[in-house]
């Protein structure tokens, strides 16, 4: 099955020909698009191979979208609901699934609604996609940073051979965020698109860990530890999970989930405090009740895990933030195990992130997602300013916008004619 449909109109522009910059999900996507209808199609990337951090998505399992019904879906773009939403409704979580099947790859809902492939990689989808790229005549011009646009209008490139220039009749920039640019999205497109009169916000970390100032002595003993099924409270987010403790601070899904507003608040008043719930499924009433139980000989560490269940790290984390004198009174301990406030100092750096927030503004784009300054050019993909939790929303989006920006290249061209 081939769930990418052609648009109503094909459209006669075997003689244009069409530059793709940026190998990854959306690029790919817009590339496919467009020379689906025999169109010509350049796909040009700095790296030495294309999809490199799709691939890098596919190591801990490629988490393609999630099966939560639509409505739930589109809230998780948030403030950027509006401009996302119209998108996902022509290419969005259903339609990549039949996408992915349609090249033979089987997926499965995982038991918290997040769709995976089978093998759980990304490696056998890029393979089998760009071989139908390939057979759409599709070019891949590796090792070819693009610089921005000459005084001529043409694109610049840096590539092993020297300097190139070329033009084209459409563009679609599928340039990426700024997380992670040893695969290649390294943010570095910012001032040329605000040089042609772009709207950029600056790119954020998105997805991302915080630092927190552990003492010595809890870094050493639990850095890369796991804290699980504990609820973090923040703001109106109140949310069952698992984090990881790190040499700086905090990492993993549940810290994710409420990184956005955790940043936010941090950019605003220069930090900002997590609650825990270390023991979710126990009221403070029964915590207070079993703690009040005399401690006899035993030491604080045997008399927590025998009363409480409490031990190891989250032990060692009541350790960290909570008073000797509260330590010692039952009250104060029952309320600490159930509200732990831990200060975030920072955001680890937007290099370390799972993904950007920031990037190209819609309303410096028409609803094809053309610039409205340089007509012909096009943006798609996690370099567009909105953001969205881990769950499959950010592939989602990728592929969706790289779709609508192929859409609107063809449009485009048919308009050129
Ligand atoms: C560790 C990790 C795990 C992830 N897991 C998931 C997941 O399971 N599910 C999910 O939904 N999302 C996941 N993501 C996020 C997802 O991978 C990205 O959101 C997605 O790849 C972005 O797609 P894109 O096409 O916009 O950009 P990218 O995939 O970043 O591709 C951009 C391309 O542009 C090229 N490029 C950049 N600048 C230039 C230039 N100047 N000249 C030429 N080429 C250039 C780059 O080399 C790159 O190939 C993960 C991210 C990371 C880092």
């Amino acid at each position: 099955m081939r769930a990418v449909e052609l648009p109503a109109q094909p459209i006669n522009a075997m003689n244009k020909s069409v530059t793709v910059i940026g190998g990854g999900p959306a690029g790919l996507m817009a590339a496919e698009v467009v020379s689906a209808q025999g169109v010509k199609v350049d796909v040009y990337d700095s790296m030495p191979s294309v999809g490199r951090k799709f691939l890098m998505a596919g190591k801990t399992g490629l988490n393609l979208t999630h099966s939560e019904p639509f409505e739930q879906f589109v809230s998780r773009y948030g403030d950027r609901r509006a401009q996302i939403e119209p998108l996902l409704k022509v290419f969005g979580p259903n339609q990549l699934r039949q996408w992915v099947q349609g090249f033979g790859i089987e997926i499965f809902v995982g038991t918290s609604g997040r769709v995976f492939p089978v093998g759980m990689k990304a490696s056998p989808l890029l393979r089998a996609w760009l071989k139908r790229l390939d057979i759409a005549g599709v070019e891949f011009h590796l090792r070819h940073k693009w610089h921005g646009w000459n005084e001529d209008q043409s694109l610049k490139f840096s590539t092993p051979d020297g300097e190139k220039y070329i033009k084209t009749d459409a563009v679609v920039l599928a340039l990426g965020g700024g997380s992670w640019s040893r695969l290649g999205s390294d943010g570095a497109w910012v001032d040329w698109l605000e040089q042609v009169g772009a709207k950029v916000t600056v790119l954020r970390p998105s997805n991302c860990g915080f630092d927190v100032t552990w003492s010595p002595h809890f870094r050493e003993r639990f850095e890369g530890y796991p804290i699980k099924s504990v609820v973090l409270s923040f703001g109106e987010l109140r949310q069952q999970g698992e984090f990881i403790i790190t040499k700086e601070g905090v990492e993993g899904s549940l810290i994710y989930a409420a990184s956005a507003l955790i940043r936010d608040e941090i950019y605003a008043k220069g930090r900002a405090i997590i609650s825990l719930d270390l023991k979710p499924d126990r009221s403070l009433a029964w915590l207070a009740e079993k703690l009040s139980k005399p401690r006899g000989s035993r030491s604080m560490a045997s008399y927590l895990e025998k009363t409480v269940g409490i031990k190891g790290v989250k032990a060692g984390l009541l350790r960290e933030f909570v008073s000797k004198e509260d330590f010692t009174n039952v009250e104060r301990l029952a309320h600490a195990i159930k509200d732990l406030r831990i200060p975030l100092l920072a955001p680890r750096p937007l290099d370390e992130a799972i993904s950007s927030a920031g990037g190209v503004m819609f309303e410096s784009l028409d609803k094809h997602l053309m610039l409205r300054t340089m007509p012909g050019v096009f943006c798609a993909g996690e370099m567009l300013d909105w953001e969205a939790p881990t769950g499959g929303y950010l592939l989602t989006a990728c592929f969706s916008t790289g779709y609508a920006a192929g859409n609107g290249v063809l449009k485009w061209l048919e308009n050129q004619k």
